[in-house]
């Protein structure tokens, strides 16, 4: 019997599409089924459960040593709209199948276990992993426009901080999740033992040409903005690739004016997204792209950093004991970054974290062909229990 399988289906019941894909974002209700279908598991499970005004779901595990600290285990159960059923839930459903394991075998832990499914960790106007970040006690109440944002969803600033967790009674969080990229699968492994989450550092640039008539301004008179931002965007696009294999640099967003068929564009507005584990390789992309920038003569460039989030690393230890829970399993593994972001990532600010990957099959994910075979979510499950046995048995 597969139960994470069995348990991640039953939380696909929650905003399944017609086309096989998922659509569940935050705080819709969609979002609450699925909320509903977990708390219900936990409580099967014998957890106490609470909703939080974020809209998290936490279930707690009693442990028999009343002085012993927490081990945290969550990932989010909204979705990318039209995304695919693992993203999230399998990391639910993992901590899930790993209570249900413990139950069935009739072990007690000393440490309680604290299960969280996390709200709004994909993109959304509150910021993505909004969940987590309130629990983490992250959120600004002077952050722009946040009262506004909340209430849309019916939810007041005073409420999102009473959702600060406390952490001096916790030990760790670990995070169960599907790697969403193809290394894993292209190198044929089963499990990733994660040693960071890259850094996220977005600009804005900005192209000042001049706007004119398509018809009548001669190629050698014209400053076209669109021109100089596409030239900017190819060799910043090669300069990545030379400064480091795994740097990666995006152009996501493109906006022009005035837009029109027949008139040359005299501004061109860009979203330049670069990440890396490593600061200095995002340091020196942006360097290049400042260089190759007054390169273009035609055109002026304005550049203003948007988001500037750094790269957090993994616990040594916490490594090493996933590590030899992955020996132990028999699975084979490597030590690898995460290019996505993930609730991990606020947790890392209040105590040590690790992660675990499972292969994504084409490296495929945010969409409905997202997909991970049963034995290698099986095989997942079975590292993170094994590795929530050798915390338990540590003090
Ligand atoms: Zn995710």
């Amino acid at each position: 019997m597969n139960q994470v399988n069995e348990i991640l289906d039953m939380i696909g019941i929650a905003g399944r599409n017609q086309d096989g894909s998922y659509t569940r974002t935050c705080f819709s209700p969609a979002y609450f089924d699925a909320v509903e279908i977990v708390q219900n598991k936990m409580e099967e499970l014998g957890m106490e459960t609470e909703q939080d005004a974020a809209g998290n779901i936490r279930g707690i595990l009693p442990g028999t040593d009343p002085s012993a600290k927490s081990i945290l285990i969550g990932s989010h159960l909204d979705t990318v709209p039209s995304g695919g059923l693992f993203d999230g839930a399998y990391g639910v459903a993992g901590g899930l199948a790993v209570v249900q394991r413990l139950k069935e075998k009739g072990e007690r832990l000393c440490h309680p276990i604290e299960l969280y499914g996390f709200n709004a960790e994909e993109s959304n106007p509150l910021g993505g992993t909004f969940g987590s970040r309130a629990v983490a006690g992250l959120i600004s109440p002077n952050q722009p426009n946040l009262a506004q944002a909340l209430a849309q969803y019916g939810r007041t600033v005073p409420e999102i901080m009473s959702c600060r967790r406390d952490f001096t009674d916790a030990k760790c969080y670990l995070e169960l999740h599907i790697e969403q990229g193809d290394h894993l699968c292209n190198k044929g492994l089963q499990i990733g033992v994660v040693n960071g989450i890259v850094g996220i550092i977005r600009y804005k640039v900005t192209a000042i040409g001049h706007s004119n008539h398509a018809g009548t301004t001669m190629m050698k008179n014209r400053k076209d903005a669109m021109v100089g931002m596409a030239q900017l965007i190819v060799d910043a696009d090669r300069c990545c690739r030379e400064i480091d294999d795994t740097l990666v640099f995006t152009v996501g967003v493109i906006r022009c004016w005035p837009c029109s068929e027949n008139v040359i564009p005299g501004r061109v507005e860009c979203t330049f997204e670069m990440r890396h584990m490593d600061r200095s390789k995002t340091d020196a992309l942006f360097q290049a792209i400042e260089k190759l920038a007054a390169q273009i003569p035609s055109v002026q460039f304005e550049i203003e950093k948007t988001i500037d989030k750094g790269s957090v690393c993994c616990d040594g230890t916490l490594m090493h004991t996933i590590e030899t829970a992955a020996k132990m399993c028999g699975t084979t593994y490597t030590v690898m970054p995460s290019g996505a972001g993930h609730d991990a990532n606020p947790m890392a600010h209040r105590l040590p974290i690790g992660m675990i990957f499972v292969p994504s099959r084409g490296g495929l994910s945010h969409c409905k062909e997202e997909w991970t075979d049963p034995e290698d979510l099986r095989r997942g499950v079975e590292v993170l229990y094994h590795t929530v046995l050798s915390l338990d048995a540590e003090s």
